[in-house]
């Protein structure tokens, strides 16, 4: 029977030894059963085509227990694969463009909602944002993980306020009062409040808007329309023992604006986190106001 060594190594059945973060790092998390691993497969988005998901079926049978589990960041793990065979099925898959997930202190695949190329609400277009952030920066080094969600609305299905970074579509309503039949469709339609028929006129009180939208989708009349798109940021977000929700940075950012945000992030990240240390728990050490300067146009 094959054995554990140390927990920086472990030893298959033919006596070779295997560096444990050198597996951690292709997807290989170790099990409680001795020698058996969850292999993390990267999953951008949520999104995977049928092709891959046969292959990645094939895999869990041929070297797993013939299931798959996902995760709650949209991740794919076969469990119970054996040592031996880690190897042999990275290497499988890695063929089919299915690569291991992130762990450790590394950004971890980007995770989004089906945005507005799916779902109704939807504001943005997650899942083209939420690869062209992954292609960018998935897999690079950090004081510790570093998790990114992309949500399509304010529904915030995807939890922004609970990533190290999170991104939330939104929209700025305007009102085109010469339009306005007073019909109260929008009122009806705003779940805030934040939208009311005053002498056949809409208005929206601006402290209460959350930017969702819903008021344009409902008006029939181009009484109200989009004045700007774009996105909400979120930082410093995380779940887990000691949660932390993520503090509002910016609304209705730009793309521009996002990316170079992102960029500065991660540098003031490198710079000033300490080994070990969130990002939420760097800003708190350190002030949100200071970053604000480093990060902010
Ligand atoms: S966050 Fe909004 S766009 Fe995304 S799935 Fe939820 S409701 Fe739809
Ligand atoms: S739905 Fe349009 S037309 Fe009706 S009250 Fe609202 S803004 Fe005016
Ligand atoms: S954008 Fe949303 S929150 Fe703002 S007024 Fe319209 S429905 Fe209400």
């Amino acid at each position: 029977m094959s054995a554990a060594t140390t927990h920086d190594e472990v030893t298959c059945m033919n006596e070779k030894k295997v560096d444990l973060a050198s597996l951690k790092s292709k997807g290989f998390l170790p099990q409680r059963q001795e020698n058996m691993f969850s292999m993390r497969l990267k999953v951008v988005s949520g999104n995977l085509d049928a092709e891959k998901l046969r292959e990645i079926a094939d895999a869990a049978e041929k070297y797993g227990s013939g299931y798959v589990h996902i995760t709650s960041r949209q991740q794919i793990e076969i469990p119970f694969v054996k040592l031996e065979a880690a190897e042999e099925a990275s290497y499988e898959l890695e063929k089919q463009g299915i690569s291991g997930g992130s762990a450790g202190k590394r950004v971890r695949a980007v995770v989004a909602c089906q945005g507005d190329r799916v779902c109704r609400n939807g504001l943005i277009d997650c899942q083209n944002l939420a690869c062209r952030i992954d292609e960018k920066y998935f897999g690079e080094a950090v004081p510790k993980k570093l998790k990114i969600a992309v949500t399509g609305c304010p529904s915030a299905c995807m939890r922004p306020q609970e990533n190290d970074f999170g991104v939330m579509g939104t929209v700025k309503p305007e009102i085109l009062e010469e339009n306005c039949a007073g019909c109260k469709r929008c009122e009806k339609a705003c779940k805030v409040g934040a939208i009311k028929v005053l002498e056949d006129k809409a208005r929206i009180d601006t402290e209460k808007c959350i930017l969702c939208g819903a008021c344009i989708a409902a008006c029939r009349k181009d009484a109200l329309r989009a004045e700007k798109t774009g996105c909400t940021i979120f930082v410093g977000g995380k779940a887990g023992r000691q949660p932390r929700q993520g503090t509002k940075l910016l609304e209705l950012a730009d793309e521009t604006q996002l990316f170079s945000i992102l960029e500065k992030t991660f540098e003031y990240y490198r710079k000033e986190g300490l080994d070990g240390e969130r990002f939420g728990e760097l800003l708190d050490r350190l002030g949100i106001e200071k970053y604000r300067e480093e990060v902010l146009p």
